[in-house]
């Protein structure tokens, strides 16, 4: 990761030591590279332009949810990128942001009559429906708009999990999107319904894939489906085949995005080929985690160190409620010492002041430190600020955006009556 790394002994984030963003806004915050986040989104859109079969014939839907403070929306926005939202409030903030809502996608099991209404009066460029009902739902509520709304059906291909066992929202059992077998009926219901325009398909399987190959058997799917429509006269203007693609959390080798969507564009370029006499269609991204992950981390301070007979622990001025993956998926963060100590390294876990045993943020760890040391947690850049809870009345962590060697406050940390300005006390 050259955007996190020692200069002279200090790890810095591109060219802004890390004890100097401790220095100035404290601890704990997250800190991004700017540079970081650019050329990841570059890896896709550069990749698009390669391979796509005409300009304008992809569309990359950042996913809000991976993290969406309104500098990281706002960058991406500069740089062309669309969004992938989960809710109306994620709409909010890409408008907040400057994004533009004719280039959000709508995802999500439950979507409410009123995120739908917020969805429609801002014109976003399409729905992902996951039901039936969801489907007359919305129907109804573009109806009493006098407006229409386009759809795209979530389809569940239901790829081999046993050799991936990452993918964890592709298959049968899960509660995302329709089954595969319901998705030609899905679509006729959809096609008669007189306040929906057909407009995509798309899937989702699944999240830190780090090969391609379920994703392009998902493709597979997809195109049967496609050309199955098409036989019914059903014609679709884009094909929208998720996220997922994973990151370098410890020693994991993702597949290349480049190489990834060079294999995905040449299998859809053939296919349009020889059916459809190379007539393009829009091909659209949901990535997240593959933009953002691996373009922040988090930066926490050493309160005390604690040695017991069984364990030694570094207890940190982050916890939990700051970083939330590694209490609900047991994940995996890299730890790094900002300044590098010649002592002796220690096996310690890595655990925050919350008064839970699941607040550990690192286990069994070689580290060199002292108390008042500081650490970064690395890969935080997605499914991090924006998982973060208030548990323990802790007010959530500033974000620092780097570029270069500037440090740009993004969100001030938070004060503790701040969490409470909403409730009232009986009377
Ligand atoms: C979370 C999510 C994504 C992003 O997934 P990543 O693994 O972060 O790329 C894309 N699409 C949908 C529908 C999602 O729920």
């Amino acid at each position: 990761m050259p955007y996190f790394s020692y200069k002279n002994g200090i790890l810095h984030a591109e060219n802004v030591a890390l004890n100097a963003i401790a220095q100035q806004f404290g601890s704990p915050t997250y800190v991004y590279s700017k540079a970081a986040l650019t050329a990841n989104f570059s890896a896709y859109a550069d990749a698009c332009r390669q391979h796509s079969l005409a300009p304008d014939s992809s569309l990359i839907c950042y996913s809000v949810k991976s993290n969406s403070s309104l500098a990281v929306l706002q960058l991406l926005n500069r740089l062309g990128s669309g969004f992938d939202i989960v809710s109306g409030g994620e709409l909010l903030r890409v408008i907040a942001a400057g994004g533009d809502p004719r280039k959000v996608i709508f995802s999500g099991v439950g979507k409410s009559r009123e995120e739908m209404r917020l969805a429609l009066s801002h014109d976003i460029l399409c729905f992902n429906i996951e039901s039936i009902p969801e489907l007359h739902r919305l129907n109804e509520v573009a109806a009493a708009m006098g407006k229409h709304a386009a759809i795209s059906l979530r389809v569940n291909p239901n790829v081999d999990a046993k050799t991936h066992p990452y993918i964890s929202t592709g298959l049968k059992e899960n509660k995302f999107g329709v089954a595969y077998e319901d998705a030609l009926a899905c679509y006729r219901t959809a096609a008669a319904l007189p306040n929906i325009t057909v407009a995509g398909i798309d899937c989702h399987i699944g999240s830190q894939l780090l090969d391609d190959a379920p994703l392009l058997e998902a493709l597979d799917k997809l195109i049967e489906l496609v050309d199955q429509l098409a036989a019914e006269g059903i014609h679709l203007h884009h094909l929208d085949i998720g996220g997922g693609i994973g990151i370098t959390y410890d020693d994991e080798k993702p597949v290349a995005i480049g190489d990834y969507l060079g294999r995905l564009f040449a299998r859809i370029t053939a296919w349009r080929q020889e059916k459809y006499q190379g007539a393009p269609i829009k091909v659209l991204f949901e990535p997240g985690r593959s933009i953002a992950g691996n373009a922040g981390i988090l930066l926490t301070e050493i309160q005390y160190l604690k040695h017991s007979e069984a364990k030694n622990f570094a207890i940190v001025d982050a916890a939990m409620n700051d970083l939330m993956r590694p209490a609900m998926y047991e994940a995996w963060h890299g730890v790094q010492t900002v300044a590098r100590r010649s002592s002796a390294e220690q096996v310690y876990d890595v655990v925050g002041p919350v008064c839970e045993s699941g607040d550990w943020l690192a286990r069994s760890r070689s580290l060199a430190i002292e108390a008042g040391d500081l650490l970064a947690l690395m890969s935080a850049g997605a499914y991090g600020m924006t998982m973060s809870s208030n548990y323990n009345t802790r007010g959530r962590a500033a974000e620092v955006m780097v570029d270069g060697g500037q440090a740009h406050l993004i969100r001030q940390r938070e004060n503790p009556a701040d969490l409470f300005a909403l409730e009232n006390l009986l009377a």
